[in-house]
């Protein structure tokens, strides 16, 4: 999955992604791209999010989603996506006692970003002035 979340110069925010869905999916599947407060989410007031890994745990928890409700109670994306995850992946090692591989990443109205993942995860930030720089998160940081 590629997810995008955009910031303009007049404030607006949006989301998107784009997936070919899990290897050997079976016909007919829908995974968390496509789904709203799933794979992504936005709310141009205070950010936006947007989710890849394994479609079926991250729709269980509405990731993106529950990313904007914590950065809308004042979390930045870094501890809003920092939360979201790691107590998630606690909730489904609990209860199946195994995770898929997630990485979210969030962006705020103010321009600040955020990402967290459980396996190494290539991202991207680009902005109007400073051009693109690409990072590498790994799990735990
Ligand atoms: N999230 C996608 C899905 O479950 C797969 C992916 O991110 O690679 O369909």
């Amino acid at each position: 999955t590629v997810g995008a979340i955009i910031l303009d110069q007049a404030g607006s925010m949006a989301a998107a992604t784009s997936t070919s869905g899990l290897f050997m999916k079976k016909s007919g599947r829908t995974g968390d791209s496509p789904l709203s407060g799933s794979g992504f989410y936005v709310d141009s007031e205070i950010g936006g999010a947007a989710a890849t890994g394994l479609g079926e745990d991250i729709m269980k928890g509405c990731l993106s989603y529950e990313i904007v409700r914590q950065m809308a109670e004042g979390k930045s994306p870094q501890a809003a996506c920092d939360a979201t995850l790691y107590h998630f992946i606690a909730k489904l090692k609990k209860r199946s006692g195994q995770t898929g591989a997630i990485s979210l990443i969030a962006l705020n109205k103010q321009g600040a970003w955020g990402v967290a993942t459980n396996v190494e995860f290539p991202f991207c930030v680009a902005t109007a002035e400073g051009g693109a720089q690409i990072y590498f998160a790994q799990p735990g940081q």
